[in-house]
């Protein structure tokens, strides 16, 4: 089929997620290949995956045991049920995730998604207050911003009022407290953001306690929210008020788990143990759909009983540890342990952390926030107030075309640009996308900033 055939037909059948379908007719984009940070579109233009196709990319496209994994296990077999019977990659896998844990989870429930791997805390928590005989604690605390997937439950404990507000009346209620937003705090003072931040979780713990069945948290850095850095201790503080008050700590380590923030998991910048983490996206290295929910032993034992209690966890989707995909996490873990890729990416991170002082001094960057390979770059209209952009003017949007048109792709959330490298790139490449990143967000700016100046 000829490009303009593939094009035709993705205009006139195809939805894309999280796209106004006006903004894709205008500006089409048709991946067709990839090979290492680069992803090729079907006119064989080339461009730096600067956002790790979503965030989940770690070794490029295409590498070669990743690869080949895959097509070893095709040879076996590429899909059997987990419900009722394990599967030989699923148990290699789990084994090897649990080594790589914080001690206190000891069981893995596979999933397929991020927002499944939530779901299923949420119901895994929410059942076992129920099995324990603690029926009425069943709310969830989140914090403001806080994005952990589009099913309707993970919707519920998340808050970004733009993606949120029009299904409100189909969500349950959850207890949203406001996140520890440095940058956006009336002290920019990291400490007193903290404290202030714990007290005000500390008052709704000991108020509704006895409600309360468990608090979902991104890990240390809140993503689709706006790229927020938690203050150092914030975290840890959470994991005590969870532990005095018996409510359940579910960390989602969706985005920020498998290298991305300069640790295995994030969680052990401030050795947190939570009672679930949700993990996804580069669990396969970023090749194909598998998740997971950890769980405590605690936990596990709550739903361990004879068939006539009704104590057993009813939740299980049709490709639940499908082993191709398990196939491809070992081959991933594998690599990470081969390239030391951890230690990589903490290295890359400090070289990163220097450039992007660079990009902090532009006259319209407000603020760059970064943990690890995972960095979010605040546009706004005036430096010293903090003043944003007029909403309707689509600064971010803007700059991720330009940067597009420069030879690189990443997404905007709001005026905040996402980069996420996959933590394979190299120095050179970091550099290559750094200048772009520059250009794209100097040339928007001054456009704009000059339009809305007038
Ligand atoms: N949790 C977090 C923290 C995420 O960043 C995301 C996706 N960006 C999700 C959950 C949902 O993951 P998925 O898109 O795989 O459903």
């Amino acid at each position: 089929m000829d490009q303009q055939q593939l094009l035709h037909i993705s205009k006139q059948h195809m939805w894309l997620p999280f796209t106004q379908m006006s903004d894709y007719e205008k500006d089409p984009l048709i991946i067709e290949s990839g090979e290492g940070v680069h992803l090729k579109d079907i006119e064989g233009n080339e461009y730096l995956d600067a956002y790790s196709s979503l965030w989940l990319n770690v070794h490029g496209h295409r590498k070669k045991e990743i690869d080949e994994a895959i097509k070893k296990q095709l040879d076996k077999i590429s899909h059997s049920t987990l419900l009722g019977a394990a599967n030989v990659p699923s148990i290699l896998l789990a084994k090897k995730i649990i080594d790589l844990a914080p001690e206190r989870l000891t069981r893995v429930f596979y999933s397929d998604s991020g927002a499944t791997s939530v779901e299923i805390s949420i119901k895994m928590a929410y059942q076992y207050w129920q099995n324990v005989g603690q029926p009425h604690k069943k709310k969830f605390v989140t914090l403001r911003n806080g994005y952990h997937g589009d099913t309707v439950g993970t919707m519920s404990v998340g808050s970004i009022d733009i993606y949120h507000r029009v299904y409100n009346s189909l969500l349950f209620d959850s207890i949203v407290v406001p996140y520890p937003n440095v940058y956006h705090h009336p002290s920019d003072d990291e400490k007193v953001v903290c404290e202030q931040s714990l007290t005000e979780l500390g008052e709704i713990f000991k108020n509704h306690h006895d409600e309360i069945a468990g608090m979902t948290v991104e890990s240390i850095m809140q993503g689709a929210g706006g790229m927020n850095v938690m203050p150092n201790g914030y975290l840890k503080g959470v994991e005590q008020l969870c532990r005095k008050y018996n409510i359940l700590l579910i960390v989602d380590e969706v985005a920020t788990g498998f290298g991305r923030t300069g640790k295995m998991f994030a969680v052990e910048h401030e050795n947190v143990q939570p009672d679930m983490m949700t993990l996804a996206k580069g669990i396969s290295g970023g090749y194909l759909p598998i998740a997971a929910t950890l769980t405590s032993e605690e936990i596990y034992q709550a739903f361990y009983a004879d068939f006539k209690e009704g104590k057993t966890f009813y939740h299980g989707h049709s490709y639940t540890g499908n082993q191709l995909g398990c196939a491809a996490a070992l081959a991933n873990l594998e690599i990470f342990e081969k390239e030391n890729l951890v230690k990589q990416a903490e290295e890359k991170s400090e070289w990163l952390a220097n450039q992007l002082q660079e990009i902090a001094k532009l006259e319209h960057v407000g603020d760059v926030r970064k943990l690890g390979l995972m960095c979010g770059i605040e546009l706004v209209k005036n430096k010293e107030t903090k003043e944003a952009f007029p909403w309707e003017e689509r600064v971010g949007y803007q700059a991720t075309l330009k940067m597009r048109e420069l030879g690189m792709l990443t997404r905007p959330l709001g005026d905040v640009i996402v980069f996420m490298p996959p933590l394979s790139a190299t120095y050179e490449e970091l550099a290559e996308m750094l200048t772009i990143l520059r250009k794209g967000i100097e040339q928007v700016t001054e456009d704009v900033g000059e339009k809305v100046n007038v």
